[in-house]
């Protein structure tokens, strides 16, 4: 996935695009995926890079919701369950099935969330990922030895898909990209173009990296941005209503051990009605979350004091060792697109998290809400607008089976799992010089020839990119990524060409940015 060569089909502006999606987090990709599925011209425009926004700040669950059913969301979970098996299927190598238990402290819990479970799996049908069952107390703390013991009766124990959200994001790119669309990161879309009917047919764009500014043409433009939904609506229509209501979910990560073993836990109402979880995830416990509303769209957000607390003082309650703010290795926060309820002050746990697709007067369509696990489908649903706006044929979608880029049967060992069928050009890449094959940082798997690769083919252009979303760091270990950013800077600038001047600001740059993933005191 070439940026130079993208940019180069960006500059033909006589070339009209089938579909032309604005935001390259979970829904774009969507869209851009089912688009290319079914024969159709698409471009894709992200402002900063892939998934920089609320797509790698998830739980990192492929999941049908437990919490769903349990708020009688049937619908939306029968579909994500089924997305949820065919992502498993199709990306093998960014996914993987993960044993939860919910431990259980009186007979009612056991009978409630046992029967609850067992209705998941049936749902599930074919695609289960295994069968629910409760434990004994014995078992429960074998599995989950650092559990509080106080009362515990027993556990249940149940499965859902658990994933790498920002690479599986890259490789959604990538498989469009190898399939002809033209995908691009550091591009923002500035402005709608519009014709003499008021029909949006076209977009307005700046490269981010040169400030140089672009039109293209398009015969359907969606608006696949999140939280940010809202300032392509006042574009289109300056004074349009808000649809946007931003809810923040912050997580911790910490070492395994306050945990222990592989499976993870799972809370199902904690003191405020809310589900908690502690996943183990690349060799770290990621513990969430949280559901606060906020006013504003943000890039970077970043957790409040009090829902740090909370998170703490919550995984306490069920660990026999509480975690401390001294034991945190980093934070993150993630800004859910909810559909702002029509009455003011409804509680955000109480709006539904299935997507919506909206056609404007102007035939601009706009895709919010939804969740990571069921991507695809929202793409499928959004695409499927396509006939109607540009009054064309269009062939039924094709994406419920294509494998993603890096999809293997013989998935890699370690960390080089993630990478699927490329990591052996990036073990050999690693072989051809002794530089590349060093540690990126003595705690981490990482080689140095991962940022080469990275740089060359998978858009990787800022230090974050690499450190924050083609590897996880960051969000592992906010000090570990701060200590390797001069490494990774250096290496970066012999790849693009770039000066000291820009190893300078990149290191700026990325101080700034993991500073607010580190937790002070
Ligand atoms: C705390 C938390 C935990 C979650 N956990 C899970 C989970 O475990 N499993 C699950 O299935 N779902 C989960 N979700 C939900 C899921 O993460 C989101 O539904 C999904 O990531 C939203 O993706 P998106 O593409 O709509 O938004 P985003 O990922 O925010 O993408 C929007 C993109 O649009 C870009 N953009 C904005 N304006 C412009 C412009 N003018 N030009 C170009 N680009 C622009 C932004 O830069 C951004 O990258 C979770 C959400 C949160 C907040």
């Amino acid at each position: 996935m070439k940026r130079e060569e993208n940019l180069k089909q960006l500059a033909n502006s006589s070339k009209i695009w089938d579909i032309a999606v604005i935001g390259g987090g979970s829904s774009g990709l969507g869209v851009a995926l089912d688009a290319i599925s079914r024969g159709l011209s698409v471009i894709l425009l992200e402002k900063s890079d892939f998934a920089k926004g609320t797509s790698s700040r998830s739980t990192k669950l492929v999941h049908g919701g437990v919490r769903y059913l349990a708020q009688g969301d049937v619908g939306l979970v029968f579909e994500a369950l089924k997305e949820r098996g065919k992502l498993l299927q199709n990306a093998p190598h960014l996914t993987q099935n993960q044993p939860f238990i919910i431990p259980i402290f009186s007979w009612f819990d056991r009978v409630q969330y046992s029967v609850g479970l067992k209705i998941y799996d049936w749902m599930a049908g074919k695609l289960r990922l295994g069968k629910s069952r409760f434990i004994s107390r014995e078992e429960t703390i074998k599995r989950l030895p650092a559990v509080k013991q106080k009362g515990l009766k027993g556990g249940v124990v149940y499965h859902d898909g658990q994933f790498d959200d920002a690479r599986l994001a890259l490789s959604i790119a990538m498989t469009a990209d190898d399939a002809g669309a033209c995908i691009l990161n550091y591009t923002a879309v500035k402005g709608l173009v519009k014709d003499e009917n008021g029909k949006v047919t076209g977009l307005k764009i700046r490269d981010e990296l040169d400030r140089k500014n672009y039109t293209l043409k398009a015969k359907m433009v969606v608006n696949a941005t999140g939280v940010f939904a809202d300032k392509i609506l006042q574009m289109d229509k300056p004074g349009s209503a808000k649809m946007i209501q931003p809810s923040q979910g912050i997580h911790l990560v910490m070492d395994l051990d306050f945990l222990g073993g592989k499976d993870a836990l799972m809370i199902p109402k904690t003191k405020d009605g809310r589900v908690l979880f502690a996943v183990p995830w690349q060799g770290k416990l990621v513990v969430g979350t949280t559901d606060t509303l906020r006013k504003k769209a943000k890039l970077e957000p970043e957790a409040m004091q009090k829902e740090i607390d909370f998170v703490l003082e919550t995984a306490a309650g069920y660990l026999t060792k509480a975690p401390t703010r001294a034991d945190v290795k980093a934070v993150f926060a993630g800004l859910r697109p909810l559909a702002r309820p029509k009455e003011e002050g409804a509680k955000t746990k109480e709006i539904s998290r299935s997507h919506k697709v909206i056609l404007s007067e102007s035939k601009l369509v706009t895709l919010t809400g939804g969740k990571w696990t069921t991507f695809r489908k929202m793409g499928e649903d959004t695409v499927n607008y396509f006939q109607q706006i540009a009054e064309e044929h269009l062939a039924p979608s094709a994406s419920l089976d294509m494998k993603l880029h890096g999809h293997t049967t013989k998935i890699p060992t370690g960390h080089w799992a993630g990478y699927g069928s490329d990591a052996k050009a990036i073990q050999n890449l690693a072989k051809s010089q002794a530089e590349l094959a060093e540690k990126i940082h003595p705690d981490f798997p990482n080689l140095m020839a991962e940022v080469v690769w990275a740089v060359e083919n998978e858009m990787a252009v800022k230090v974050e990119d690499v450190l924050s979303r083609r590897i996880r760091m960051l969000i592992l270990d906010a000090k570990a990524a701060m200590d390797s950013a001069e490494k990774i800077a250096r290496i970066m600038a012999e790849q693009l060409k770039k000066d000291e001047q820009w190893i300078q600001q990149e290191l700026e740059d990325f101080r700034k940015v993991a500073e607010k993933y580190l937790i002070k005191g």
